[in-house]
């Protein structure tokens, strides 16, 4: 497999880490995401196993996972009203990058938060405030921040709230931080992903420089652009449509970017999925 075009699935961790790594082989992939604790409750990991850890990471130095993502839980605030969701989101947080260590070249993707009417302003300055709590220099674990699609309170509904985000930090911890461009979260922010994903790149790469985008969350989106909704759906039965999908997949720009489907799917249906996008290759009679 092409080893630039980077693409899979969301996988459970419930069979352990090299589980995943030979599931998403099987489902015609070369990356995953999976969320770091189930991720709508609170239960504390397991501790993981030494020799399942490692059989991920001799994976990913063979090269035959490429940058799988680890996602944090939707529990997480980093911006909670409540000292104690706070509190536990930037410990967890803090805990899982230490973590994560142990296997380089996974990245971590994170919900910049709900600001629960503190104000987007005080929000994204929380937000800067946990990173520079949770990150060090010299970590080897790139951080992605996930454009929202603005639901309620949501912080990440706009580059420029990302933006905003990013500048807070201190420079010696940027280097660690990154975004991921979710596609029904974008285009249920109101950015013309179906029409113009030219037009949204330039407006990224304007706002945020485009060396800040690592991981691309590849989904159609159940309602019409602006909705703010985020409902995904599996590609070509949304409002974006497989058409677009399938040009953002295979932009020239986003080459060596993982591409990871959180579509509705089952196992057979996230196989597919991810052979028609090994299978077109809008741009191939170009080059
Ligand atoms: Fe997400
Ligand atoms: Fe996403
Ligand atoms: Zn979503």
């Amino acid at each position: 497999m092409d080893k630039d075009f980077i693409v899979g699935c969301h996988l459970s961790l419930s069979d352990g880490y090299s589980a995943m790594g030979a599931r998403i082989l099987g489902l015609g992939g070369n990356t995953f995401q999976f969320f770091t604790k189930n991720p709508r409750g609170r239960t504390p990991n397991r501790e993981p196993d030494k020799e399942d850890v490692k059989g991920l990471a001799g994976m990913l130095c063979r090269r035959e996972v490429i940058l799988p993502v680890a996602h944090a839980p939707y529990t997480y605030n980093p911006c909670a009203l409540k000292p104690e969701v706070r509190d536990y989101t930037w410990d967890s947080m803090r805990a899982e990058l230490t973590f994560l260590e142990q296997l380089p070249g996974v990245l971590y993707n994170f919900h910049p938060g709900c600001h629960v009417g503190q104000g987007a302003e005080e929000g994204c300055r929380i937000v800067a405030a946990m990173l520079e709590q949770v990150l060090w220099p010299g970590m080897k674990t790139v951080v992605l921040l996930e454009t929202m699609a603005g639901k309620g309170t949501e912080l990440g509904r706009s580059f420029e709230e990302l933006a905003s985000i990013l500048s807070m930090v201190d420079p010696a911890l940027r280097s660690s931080l990154g975004v991921t461009l979710d596609t029904c979260h974008v285009s249920d922010a109101g950015y013309d992903v179906r029409d113009s994903f030219d037009g949204v790149l330039r407006e990224f790469d304007s706002v945020l420089g485009l060396d800040r985008l690592r991981a691309v969350h590849l989904n159609d989106s159940a309602n019409p652009g602006g909705s703010r909704k985020d409902r995904h759906a599996k590609l070509g039965e949304g409002f974006i449509g497989e058409k677009a999908l399938v040009r953002i997949a295979r932009h020239p720009l986003l080459k060596g970017i993982p591409k990871i489907l959180e579509t509705p799917n089952d196992e057979a249906g996230y196989a597919r999925e991810i052979r028609i996008l090994k299978e077109n290759d809008p741009y191939e009679r170009n080059e």
